[in-house]
C-alpha cells in the first residue's frame, strides 16, 4: 500500500517551494512506514523547512487508525504519480534487532547454551595464526599495537607501556590475541614480564582477548572497572549475547572471550592508579557515557590520555571523529560530562583505541563533541516525524555523508569503520537514550 500527499519531490531543494513535497509511505499494520529512501530522506530535510508540511507530517505519524482509513481522505496512488512501486526498507525493523557497539545483525538461529568447564580453570585459547603485528614507537616506552580486528588494519589499537612493569591497555577480540602476544613478544616482553592488563571496557573489541591473554600471561593482574569484572570472570551472558547480536560474523569478528580467573582480576572505580614501575603510573578515571562501566586512563608521565571509546572513533585517514553510542548503555549528559572530565586532566596526547594517537587535543575534543551533538539532534528529529529507526539510520548517514565527504570517498575506508561501529547500532543508542530520557508523550 502506497499513499501520499502533494506532488512528487523533485529534488532534495525543493524545500525552497514546500508546495513540492511529497511523503510516501506504507503501513505494517497500524504503524505508518516510508518506503522510499530518497523521499524519506528529502522529506525530513522538507518538514524541518516547512511548519505547514511538517503539521501535516505530524499529522500523519501520529495517529493511531489504520492507514486503510486514511487513504479515503488523502491519497495519491504511487502509479497516478509515476513513481512506481515502493523500494523495500533499509535492513529490517529494529525491534527484530539487537544492540551492540558494533554491527547490527537480526538475530541468528538459537545455539545450544555453552557455559565454560569452570570459571577459573584456564580456558584454550583461540589459537590460530597470528597476523603480522603492526607496531609504532609513540615515544616513551608507549607503543601502538594494531590488533586488527576482523583482518582490518587501522580500526583497533592496543597499547603497551614498556618501562619497569609492563602494561598493556585494551587487549583487541579473542580472534587478535595471537596477533597482540606476537606484538609484545617483538617489543621483549617474555610471558613472565606483562605485570597488567587493562580494559577500558568489556565490549569485545577491547576485551575480547583478556581472557588468552591472561593466559599467555600468568603475572599480569587484569584491571576492569567493577561494574564490567563480573563479565570477565564468566563471561557466558556477555558471549550469548555478543552472538544473538553478531550471528554468524561472532566467529570472524571476535572469537570467543574466555573466563579470567578471579584472582587475577582487579577491579577499579575512580581514583585507583596503575603502577607502571619507578613512580609512573597510569590515573584511572570513572567516564561513563560510550558504556557504563567505561574507565579512562592518563599517564603520570606523558599526560597521555587512553580515551577507549569515550572520545568517540578517530578516523586517522581523514582526521575525523566519529560517535561511539551504542546500546544499550549511551548516555549524552554521561557521556558530556565524562569528555570534560577527560578535558580537565589537560592531556598533551589522546590515544584512541579506534585508532591511534592524536596531539590536536583540544580541536578533536571539540569536533567528538560537536559530532555527538549532531547525531543526537539528527536522531531526535528524525524521530519526531517517523518513529521508524531505519528512518533516523538513512538521515544520519545521509546528513554524515554531506559533512564528511572525505571518509565516504573512501569506500574501503568506510567499509571498514561501518563494520567496527555501524551507523545503524549508534542510532539505536542514541534513540534508546532518548525514548528513556525524552519520552515522547502523545
Ligand atoms: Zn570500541
Amino acid at each position: 500500500m502506497v499513499t501520499g500527499f502533494d506532488k512528487p519531490l523533485k529534488s532534495p531543494k525543493a524545500h525552497a517551494q514546500p508546495e513540492m513535497c511529497i511523503v510516501i509511505i506504507g503501513s505494517q499494520g497500524n504503524n505508518l512506514v516510508e518506503s522510499r529512501r530518497c523521499a524519506r530522506v528529502a522529506a525530513c530535510i522538507e518538514f524541518r523547512a516547512c511548519p505547514k508540511l511538517q503539521d501535516r507530517a505530524r499529522w500523519w505519524f501520529d495517529i493511531a487508525e489504520p492507514i486503510e482509513q486514511l487513504q479515503g481522505r488523502i491519497s495519491i496512488p504511487a502509479r497516478q504519480q509515476g513513481i512506481g512501486p515502493p523500494e523495500p526498507l533499509i535492513g529490517t525493523s529494529a525491534r527484530r534487532q539487537r544492540l551492540t557497539h558494533g554491527r547490527i545483525v537480526s538475530p541468528p538461529p538459537p545455539r545450544p547454551r555453552r557455559r565454560p568447564e569452570s570459571n577459573l580453570a584456564y580456558p584454550p585459547t583461540n589459537a590460530q595464526n597470528a597476523h603480522v603485528t603492526h607496531t609504532e614507537d609513540l615515544g616513551d616506552e608507549v607503543f601502538m599495537l594494531d590488533s586488527a580486528m576482523g583482518g582490518h588494519d587501522g580500526i583497533t589499537a592496543t597499547y603497551l607501556i614498556r618501562g619497569s612493569r609492563p602494561c598493556l591497555i585494551e587487549t583487541g577480540t579473542a580472534r587478535s590475541a595471537p596477533t597482540v602476544i606476537a606484538g609484545l613478544q617483538a617489543l621483549g616482553v617474555a610471558p613472565e614480564d606483562l605485570a597488567t592488563i587493562v580494559v577500558t571496557h568489556i565490549h569485545l573489541d577491547h576485551a575480547g582477548g583478556v581472557g588468552d591473554l591472561a593466559a599467555s600471561y600468568p603475572k599480569a593482574q587484569v584491571v576492569v572497572h567493577e561494574r564490567g569484572a563480573r563479565h570477565l570472570q564468566d563471561p557466558t551472558r556477555l558471549v550469548n549475547s555478543a552472538r544473538q547480536v553478531f550471528g554468524a560474523d561472532m566467529d570472524r569478528l571476535f572469537g570467543e572471550l574466555q573466563p579470567t580467573p578471579t584472582e587475577r582480576l582487579v577491579s577499579v572505580g575512580s581514583d585507583d592508579q596503575v603502577d607502571l614501575g619507578d613512580g609512573r603510573f597510569l590515573e584511572i578515571f570513572h567516564n561513563p557515557g560510550h558504556a557504563s562501566h567505561h574507565i579512562a586512563l592518563v599517564d603520570s608521565s606523558t599526560g597521555d590520555l587512553y580515551t577507549g571509546d569515550a572520545a568517540g572513533v578517530f578516523v586517522p585517514q581523514t582526521a575525523e571523529v566519529r560517535p561511539a553510542t551504542p546500546p544499550p548503555d549511551f548516555d549524552l549528559d554521561l557521556a558530556l560530562d565524562s569528555m570534560d572530565k577527560m578535558a580537565a586532566r589537560r592531556p598533551t596526547r589522546l590515544l584512541f583505541s579506534h585508532f591511534g594517537p592524536v596531539t590536536d587535543v583540544s580541536e578533536v575534543m571539540a569536533a567528538s563533541a560537536a559530532e555527538l551533538h549532531y547525531w543526537v539532534e539528527t536522531v531526535r528529529e528524525a524521530r519526531q516525524v517517523n518513529p521508524d529507526i531505519d528512518h533516523a539510520v538513512a538521515l544520519v548517514r545521509e546528513r554524515d555523508r554531506a559533512r564528511h565527504p572525505n571518509f565516504y570517498a573512501n569506500e574501503a575506508l568506510e567499509a571498514k569503520f561501518e563494520e567496527l561501529s555501524s551507523i545503524q547500532a549508534q542510532v539505536v543508542g542514541i534513540r534508546r537514550w532518548l525514548d528513556k530520557s525524552q519520552p515522547i508523550i502523545d
